[in-house]
């Protein structure tokens, strides 16, 4: 997608604080943190929410990704929430799957 902010990100045209990348993902950090740590995980391919994955591969991937992620920040032993907000009234702002790693702080539940 040519006017997709995250995939300006993902194929480097748009400069970003990256703290991982494979093959298929890369993750940096969130512009607006909502945590003191605040990742954001995503498939270099284009989709626009998780309702439009057609390739369980992603999930596996993704999800991979981010645990491998929090390890590597140290955080699987105070522990760290991942979200995926999904359409409007899922929050989402970004029409480009994302899923967001917290950490750093006590996280409220429910969420807002
Ligand atoms: P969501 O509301 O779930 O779609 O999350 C989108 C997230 O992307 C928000 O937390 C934003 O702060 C973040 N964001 C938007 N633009 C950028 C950017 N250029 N670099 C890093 N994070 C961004």
């Amino acid at each position: 997608m040519t006017d997709c902010i995250f995939c300006k990100i993902a194929n480097g045209e748009i400069p970003s604080d990256f703290v991982y990348s494979d093959e298929n993902f890369v993750a940096f950090r969130d512009l607006n943190p909502q945590a003191p740590v605040h990742i954001l995980v995503i498939p270099k391919k284009h989709y626009a929410s998780s309702a439009a994955v057609d390739d369980p591969s992603v999930w596996s991937g993704l999800m991979s990704a981010a645990v491998k992620i929090a390890c590597e920040f140290g955080l699987e032993e105070r522990g760290y929430r991942m979200v995926i907000n999904t359409g409007e009234q899922g929050g989402q702002s970004v029409p480009h799957l994302h899923l967001h790693l917290l950490a750093g702080r006590n996280l409220g539940w429910p969420p807002g």
